[in-house]
């Protein structure tokens, strides 16, 4: 097996991300990424360490067992990892989903009891949020149906695909209830009565991400699961969604990176050829060099701006990054030709793992559609 640590397209004088990060990814992820992609194993134990150093507590507050480092650095973890797999900097990136939605949550119980398991990664977990979040745009109706019942809700309906997920792992849903129009979010484990999880689909580039459809047949869910209740959503929406997006360019900006490197490498032996080809190293590294800084510095906008309104300029960053993503793995494969075709060669798997950058809610045409509708006034964007 080829194991390759990439150089980074990095400031020299950047610090590490998380003491201990660089060597955990090179020492127990980097030996298994082809493992990952082609075999689709599920990086669990890798996931476990990485939240032992502080990987997801980012988002969490000191009090409920988290890091408060802040937006930044969980960008910068799930970009570390996605250098290297974005397979597993999607899972990353689903496990500081769920921890932002839990910080967030008025429901002290969320916060103390499940949230430090979350953020030191004893308990992994992801967010099934894309299909109430396309709802939510007028994209397509929402499959998880609620009704209030006494102590709680119960929830019907089905989800095709959430990652991160299995028996002992933990996933908030967005489901609508009867005669509210803000949505109820919930906390539930894979093992609730009534929730079934099938694994029948199989994917490319993502088979590692332990991605399930979800059933759920009146699965009731107590009040101390509630991660928002209908009448709380339009403000928690607002504090969350652009953490929720941008996050999400960790996985984009990791990956351009390895593009970049592997042009490099080529370039070495075939630039007088490579020359030839429409999208140039120097033109993609700084794009990603702009990106990164866009990225970092929106990062501390919402951070530091409580109450800011960063929707709009999430969500174009957003798109730029799975642009960039699909414009410069395609440059890296024509850059490293009949190589880059091999089973176990980088160069064919960032291309799989950019469409998904691409594709994966938000995707590049619902970003296009909500750019759209904040730009023309249309209020229907409230996912
Ligand atoms: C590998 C993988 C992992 C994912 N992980 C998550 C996750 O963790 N959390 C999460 O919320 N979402 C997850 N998704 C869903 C993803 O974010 C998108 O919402 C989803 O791919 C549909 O978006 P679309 O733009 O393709 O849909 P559109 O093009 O807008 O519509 C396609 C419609 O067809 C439905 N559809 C297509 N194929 C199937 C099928 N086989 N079974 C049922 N319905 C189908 C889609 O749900 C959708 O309603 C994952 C998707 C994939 C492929």
């Amino acid at each position: 097996m080829q194991v390759n640590m990439l150089q980074s397209v990095a400031d020299p004088e950047m610090i590490e991300t998380l003491p201990g990060l660089t060597a955990l990814i090179r020492d127990e992820l980097a030996p298994q990424v082809v493992d990952i992609d082609v075999n689709g194993t599920y990086p669990g134990a890798f996931l476990h360490r990485l939240g032992a150093i502080g990987g997801f507590g980012a988002l969490v507050s000191p009090q409920s067992g988290g890091t408060g480092r802040g937006l930044k650095n969980a960008l910068q973890v799930i970009e570390d990892v996605s250098k290297q797999c974005v397979s597993t900097g999607f899972v990353v990136w689903a496990q500081h989903a769920c921890a932002c939605y839990l910080q967030n949550s008025s429901n002290p119980a969320l916060r103390s009891d499940i949230l430090p398991l979350i953020a030191s990664g004893v308990a992994l977990g992801g967010t099934g949020q894309s299909n109430a979040m396309k709802s939510r745009a007028a994209i397509e109706e929402n499959r998880l149906k609620a009704m209030r019942v006494e102590g709680g809700y119960v929830v019907n309906g089905t989800l095709p695909w959430v990652s991160n997920i299995g028996l002992d792992h933990y996933f908030h849903v967005g489901a609508d209830v009867a005669g509210e129009t803000g949505l109820l979010v919930v906390l539930v484990k894979g093992d609730s009565p009534g929730l079934t999880l099938n694994q029948n689909a199989h994917f490319i580039a993502m088979e590692g991400t332990n991605t399930f459809a979800c059933q759920f047949k009146e699965v009731f869910v107590a009040d101390d699961r509630v991660v928002v209740h209908p009448h709380e959503f339009a403000r928690f929406r607002a504090r969350t969604k652009p953490a929720f997006v941008l996050m999400q360019m960790g996985m984009g900006l990791g990956l351009v990176d390895a593009c970049v490197s592997m042009m490099k490498r080529s370039n070495k032996t075939h630039a007088h050829v490579n020359c030839y080809l429409d999208d140039q190293v120097g033109d993609i590294e700084a794009a990603l060099l702009a990106a990164r800084a866009a990225s970092y510095r929106l990062a501390d906008k919402i951070d530091s701006e409580a109450g800011v309104d960063c929707e709009r300029e999430s969500i174009a960053l957003r798109l730029l990054g799975s642009e960039l993503s699909l414009k410069a793995s395609n440059s890296a494969m024509l850059h490293l030709g009949a190589k880059g075709y091999l089973v176990n060669n980088a160069a064919q798997r960032r291309v799989r793992e950019a469409y998904f950058v691409a594709i994966v809610t938000p995707a590049i045409k619902h970003l296009r559609k909500e750019l759209h509708d904040i730009d023309s006034g249309c209020q229907v964007c409230s996912a």
